[in-house]
């Protein structure tokens, strides 16, 4: 018995030291620096009295400065410039949550489409479960439509921010259900899996297949769901990218803005998994991840210069990993990351557009909400509905 106990002993002491021992590892990968020549993209200037009437707000979930830094060198070495790094506006955004230092996607999130801090989990309600309205909640009766596009569920955190009210972000059928009810005309992303096919059907166009993101079919329909994977969009050239969903997610908002008369869009499109690559603490996967998010910026950036009405907003919800760049050893960069989870190191806010001026010093994640309103002059828009 006492042998036996004492092999019990053992094994329950090497399991909580291999927990231990594994909590605490810092994971040291070895990264190819790039060679790739910058790609100058053109830049407008705006008068700082101009006003937009479009917002693109790109996200990058989990993408702090040096999931920035870790995908510039490995693109093109140090001096190489990423589509983010020409943009002509930068901030730094705090992102902790109601009560904790440490935020998740779901808090602040919240912050950016409420201007509201609350608790991690809970989407565009109140430390107290009380809804609070969203940006494309507030400005639906006033001229404008709003698109969502993620490379996770359409149902995952970040973009449920922006049309769910509810106490947990895990209740994906709820926030499904609560999606087909809001104003949101567009939404691209993956999630099949949580919706009523039937009741989504009586609204909107369903589309599963990225070829039908060309199709006349799509730009001549009033309300669009695009559900390209059963949960998160498995990566593969049979899929759609955030590029690709974020450029016909543009030409449908304009297309319809401009037969609707509408007051204008808002777009929300992230790059959902740079998060989840950081949360695998997998820095070559992260930098494929960033790549699409870096091409979908610089597509956004050349609808600016041509369209002059919009205003891009380009942040993070939050860092994830801790990620540390070290030293280079040959044609190599030595990185380490610091945590499987997400940290409170502050995060860039980037703008470029009419309006683009004031997203600049410290700010709170909060505020983005608060300066997209001000931009487009929310308050003084007279109520209006734009549909078809
Ligand atoms: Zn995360």
């Amino acid at each position: 018995m006492k042998k036996l106990l004492f092999l019990i002993f053992v094994s329950f002491s090497i399991i909580t030291y291999l927990i231990f021992f594994n909590q605490n590892s810092l994971k040291v990968e070895y990264i190819p620096i790039g060679n790739q020549k910058t790609k100058n993209i053109p830049i407008a200037s705006f008068d700082a009295a101009t006003k937009p009437k479009n917002i693109i707000l790109i996200i990058g979930d989990g993408t702090g400065f040096n999931q920035i830094t870790l995908s510039r060198i490995a693109a093109g070495g140090a001096d190489y410039r990423l589509a983010i790094d020409q943009i002509p506006f930068l901030g730094n955004s705090l992102t902790h949550s109601y009560d904790n230092i440490y935020t998740d996607s779901a808090a602040s999130a919240t912050a950016m489409a409420t201007g509201i801090k609350t608790k991690n989990k809970f989407l565009a309600v109140t430390p107290e479960k009380e809804a609070v309205p969203t940006i494309p909640e507030m400005i639906s009766n006033k001229g404008y439509i709003s698109g969502l596009v993620a490379t996770s569920s359409i149902t995952h955190a970040t973009p449920a921010a922006f049309y769910a009210h509810i106490d947990s972000r895990y209740k994906e059928k709820e926030i499904a259900s609560q999606l087909l009810e809001s104003p949101i005309q567009l939404s691209l992303g993956g999630g099949l899996e949580f919706f009523d096919i039937v009741k989504a059907q009586e609204s909107n166009l369903l589309i599963t297949d990225m070829n039908d993101l060309d199709g006349d079919e799509f730009l001549k329909a009033n309300q669009v769901l695009g559900l390209f994977d059963e949960d998160g969009i498995n990566r593969s050239s049979s899929k759609p990218a955030q590029l690709q969903m974020t450029k016909a997610a543009l030409n449908w908002l304009s297309l319809k803005t401009n037969l609707n008369s509408c007051n204008g869009f808002f777009l929300m499109s992230e790059g959902s998994q740079i998060d989840w690559a950081s949360h695998d603490n997998d820095a070559a996967t992260m930098v494929v991840e960033f790549k699409d998010f870096d091409q979908t910026i610089a597509m956004a950036m050349d609808f600016v210069t041509a369209n002059k009405e919009t205003l891009l907003i380009v942040t993070a919800d939050h860092e994830t990993g801790g990620l540390q760049i070290l030293s280079q050893k040959d044609d190599m960069v030595k990185v380490q990351w610091g945590t499987g989870s997400h940290t409170s190191i502050p995060v860039g806010v980037y703008a470029y557009g009419p309006g683009a001026h004031v997203f600049t010093g410290l700010i709170d994640n909060t505020d983005i909400h608060y300066m997209i309103l001000d931009a487009i002059n929310a308050s003084d828009l007279k109520p209006s509905v734009c549909t078809n």
